[in-house]
C-alpha cells in the first residue's frame, strides 16, 4: 500500500468516518502549506505523550509543569461535589461543560451497554466507575446523574450503573437522577446544542 492509501486507511477507521470522507481528509492534507501539514504531524505524533487520562474522571486532559494526575475539573474545588455525572465519552464532558450549567463532576465509563449485545464491552470502566463512588461518598456524594444518550442502549447503559450503585452498601441513599426531557429521542449527547442540554440538566428526573 503506498503512503496516501495509508493514510486513508487510517481516517476510515475514525469512528463515524466513511471511506468518501476518509479520502477527503487525506486530499486536504495534500493541499495543506508543507508548514501545516509538518504541524499536523507533529501534533499527532506528540498527542499521546503531552495528554494524560484523569485518574479521577477518567476523562483526557493535558498534561501541567505541576505533574497532577487529576484534570483541571476534579482539582477545582469550587464543584459541587455532591453530584456525579456519568457519560459514555470525554466528548460528552465538552459538550456539557459549554452548556455552562453544570458544576458537579464527572465520570467518563468510556462507552455503552449495548442491549442487544451480550459480550461484555472491556473498555467499559465499571470497577473504575464503582472505586469513585466509594471515594466520592466520603466527600459528601449524593447524586449521580446519568448522562447517556436517548435511545435504547443509554437506557440499558443506566441500568447498568445503577447495579454498580446497589453492590455499594453505603450509596444506599444516592439519588439517581436521569436527563430531563428535551434531549430528542435517539439523539447523541455530543450533538445537542448547548441550550437543550442545559433544558435537560434543569429538568432532570
Ligand atoms: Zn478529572
Amino acid at each position: 500500500m503506498n503512503s496516501l492509501d495509508r493514510l486513508i486507511s487510517y481516517f476510515e477507521n475514525f469512528p463515524g468516518i466513511g471511506a468518501r470522507q476518509a479520502r477527503r481528509f487525506a486530499f486536504h492534507i495534500l493541499t495543506l502549506p508543507p508548514e501545516e501539514a509538518a504541524e499536523l504531524s507533529s501534533l499527532v505524533g506528540g498527542i499521546q505523550s503531552s495528554v494524560t487520562e484523569c485518574s479521577s474522571c477518567r476523562r483526557f486532559f493535558a498534561k501541567n509543569a505541576s505533574g497532577s494526575d487529576t484534570c483541571e475539573i476534579c482539582a477545582d474545588s469550587s464543584r459541587d461535589r455532591s453530584k456525579l455525572l456519568v457519560v459514555e465519552r470525554d466528548t460528552d464532558i465538552r459538550s456539557i461543560e459549554r452548556s455552562g450549567v453544570y458544576d458537579g463532576l464527572y465520570f467518563v465509563l468510556g462507552g455503552t451497554v449495548p442491549l442487544l449485545e451480550s459480550r461484555e464491552n472491556k473498555k467499559l470502566r465499571g470497577g473504575g466507575f464503582k472505586r469513585i463512588v466509594e471515594t466520592r461518598l466520603s466527600e459528601g456524594l449524593r447524586e449521580v446523574i446519568l448522562g447517556f444518550s436517548v435511545n435504547p442502549d443509554g437506557e440499558n447503559t443506566g441500568r447498568f450503573v445503577e447495579s454498580i450503585i446497589k453492590e455499594i452498601p453505603s450509596a444506599d441513599g444516592i439519588k439517581v437522577s436521569h436527563l430531563g426531557r428535551g434531549l430528542s429521542t435517539g439523539s447523541e449527547l455530543e450533538y445537542a446544542d448547548p441550550e437543550t442540554l442545559k433544558n435537560a440538566l434543569q429538568n432532570r428526573y
